[in-house]
């Protein structure tokens, strides 16, 4: 993230937080910040280890201006007083204290939501399936922070009926968990945390994880951790040797799972619609400090999922559905050329799974009905935007649009391009000047604009560029086409290459035959326009005969963004020139020889 943008908001936000003390049963004072109108839904957030309740401030700064918003430092962290003795001290019986007399004193009478982020979780999980708790809560949001319950059952499931599967499982999450044996251990971390390892954390959280150090972590860093190991200690032995079984969630639940989460494998998670029936998923693909990395995310999703258990009314007509549901829901999603074809069976693809959609094309009719169509379908939002993408300045101001209205792009599909077809000597500088200009320079418009928000906002994203199969499969009858498609293929490679390491991906897609509009407004150069209509009318016959329909490249193209893919040949004739191009090019030049059926 650099310096002068959303890094500062939420230092800015939490500066200017109302701050009070609440004071628990116990004596333990514990410090409590507030933002926003306090008439509003409250959220209260809850911080991990080793953190305060600053991790929040990015996530607390964009949701304060629709709810009240509120974060405390859990007893022995940031402001709030530490318990005497500290053994015993943080049993999630005593932290569930503590949220109620929060909850009591910035919202009495009223259910709170609560979101929880690692042990903010794993506490969020004992508050939402406890009995004292039930009516006080209207909705948890978990993330990177399992119930310790939950946790003990799956383990005892993988020993008591074992399978090579579970036992891989349970030795995996055993793995992962090194460092709750080490704080296991008296003393030691006490010390290494007072020592050096608290000036390191700062760095290695931004080397290992992407997290910005802006403000974050705070100063308060080594007596969190000092305090916070005796979370693990008063519960976690107690609780997974044994498990509560009435450990039924009484609220809904939204479970956020980043997927390159170090510390929890991502199978703990599989059976727990046992748990929670009331069960939302999210997928993220992100390491486990998200509320430092993804604050747009998961704003998004907590207001969402705030917003619809207020009103009781969920908050698109037709749920999310399809195998991504859980990736994209929420997400901002532009596509170039999504008024026809590839790019319209894109924008429907990614509207299936929840995502926001800019649809983006020269036509602006065809825009427009994909963007209509796209919210019928199940996208939240979805908005027609008309520009050329090979208008430097037209994209500029799209650029600047799409962030002041929609936010940062997600995942962007350049995807608009043009059919070209004639010799090279029957191709004038018109025509190449036309071909590049769409189908290069506006892919490099769509780069250099939204890759760059992306970059800036430091949050990761995806970029998918159009590219063809005739990137890798050379024609005598496709000269100026095929050199763009070339140009993409490696602009992506490049791409890819430049931004790995800040969670930004670049794949190029290469359609063979797809049953589109191409061949209708495909240029063939060297011809009167006659010869030209009788051709746009041949091509595209052999194109219907041939059939390949656009939504299986749509299918293709959301998967690649799912698995970060490099190069995606779609079509058997794309995968077969991809094969020849590695192992026989000598073949492939032979095909460029022969003269094409149009
Ligand atoms: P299509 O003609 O059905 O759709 C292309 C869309 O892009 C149209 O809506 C068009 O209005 C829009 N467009 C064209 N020029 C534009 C510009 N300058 N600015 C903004 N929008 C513009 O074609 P399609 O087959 O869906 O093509 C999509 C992409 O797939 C293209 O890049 C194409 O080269 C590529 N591709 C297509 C095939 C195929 O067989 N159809 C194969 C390989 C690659």
């Amino acid at each position: 993230m650099r310096s002068g943008d959303s890094g500062d908001r939420g230092r800015i936000a939490l500066a200017a937080a109302r701050e009070r003390r609440v004071r628990t049963r116990e004596g333990v004072e514990l410090c409590v910040a507030e933002l926003g109108d306090a008439t509003q839904p409250t959220i209260v957030l809850v911080h991990g280890f080793p953190d305060s309740k600053e991790v929040w401030s990015e996530v607390a700064a964009r949701l304060a201006d629709r709810f009240h918003v509120v974060l405390y430092d859990v007893r022995g962290h940031g402001c709030s007083t530490a318990p005497k003795p500290l053994r015993g001290g943080f049993t999630l019986e005593k932290l569930t204290d503590d949220f109620l007399a929060v909850a009591d004193a910035v919202s009495p009478g009223r259910p709170v939501h609560l979101v929880g982020h690692d042990w903010g979780s794993v506490q969020g999980w004992e508050f939402a399936t406890v009995k004292r708790t039930e009516g006080r809560l209207a909705s948890f949001t978990s993330m990177s922070g399992p119930s310790l319950d939950h946790f003990g059952h799956w383990i005892k499931k993988r020993v008591s009926r074992p399978t090579p599967r579970r036992i891989a499982q349970a030795l995996g999450q055993g793995v992962r968990s090194w460092y709750v044996y080490a704080l296991h251990t008296p003393v030691l971390p006490e010390l290494a945390w007072k020592g050096p390892l608290a000036t390191q954390w700062p760095k290695i959280l931004e080397r290992m994880e992407k997290v910005p150090a802006n403000g974050y972590p705070t100063a308060s860093l080594p007596t969190d951790a000092a305090h916070g190991a005796w979370l693990y200690r008063d519960n976690v032995r107690s609780r997974l040797r044994r498990p509560r079984n009435d450990c039924y969630a009484h609220t809904p639940v939204q479970l956020i799972t980043p997927t390159g989460d170090l510390f929890l494998s991502e199978r703990l998670y599989d059976e727990l619609e046992l748990w929670a029936p009331k069960l939302t998923r999210r997928t993220l693909p992100a390491k486990h400090w998200i509320p430092r990395t993804r604050p747009d995310q998961l704003a998004t999703w907590i207001r969402d999922f705030v917003t619809s258990n207020e009103s009781g009314v969920p908050v698109v007509e037709h749920p999310p559905s399809g195998p991504y549901a859980d990736r994209f829901a929420g997400q901002l999603v532009l596509i170039t050329g999504a008024g026809s074809g590839i790019g319209r069976a894109t924008a429907f693809s990614f509207a299936e799974a929840g995502a926001r959609i800019v649809a983006v094309d020269l036509d602006a009719e065809s825009a427009a009905r994909t963007a209509d169509m796209a919210r019928l379908i199940g996208a939240p939002e979805a908005w027609a935007e008309t520009v050329d993408v090979s208008d430097e300045q037209g994209m500029e101001k799209l650029a600047l649009r799409v962030a002041a209205e929609y936010g940062t792009v997600d995942v962007l599909v350049n995807n608009a391009g043009i059919g070209v077809s004639g010799s090279f000597l029957d191709t004038s500088v018109e025509d190449w000047k036309k071909t590049l200009d769409v189908n290069l320079w506006g892919v490099i418009h769509g780069c250099r604009l939204f890759g760059k928000q992306m970059a800036e906002r430091g949050q990761g994203g995806h970029i998918v560029n159009t590219a063809s199969a005739a990137a890798f499969q050379p024609s005598k009858a496709l000269p100026a086409y095929s050199t763009s498609k070339a140009a993409v293929l490696m602009l992506s490679e490049c791409l890819r290459a430049e931004l790995a390491g800040t969670g930004i991906g670049v794949s190029a897609i290469c359609p063979g035959i797809v049953n589109t509009n191409i061949t209708r407004s495909a240029r063939f150069t060297g011809v009167d326009e006659k010869e030209q209509r009788k051709r746009q009318e041949r091509s595209s016959r052999l194109y219907g005969l041939r059939n390949y329909p656009p939504e299986k490249v749509a299918e293709a193209i959301v998967r690649a963004v799912v698995r970060d893919q490099a190069v995606i040949p779609v079509t058997p004739e794309a995968r077969g020139a991809r094969l020849l191009y590695r192992l026989f090019p000598g073949a492939l030049r032979a095909v460029a020889r022969v003269e094409p059926p149009i």
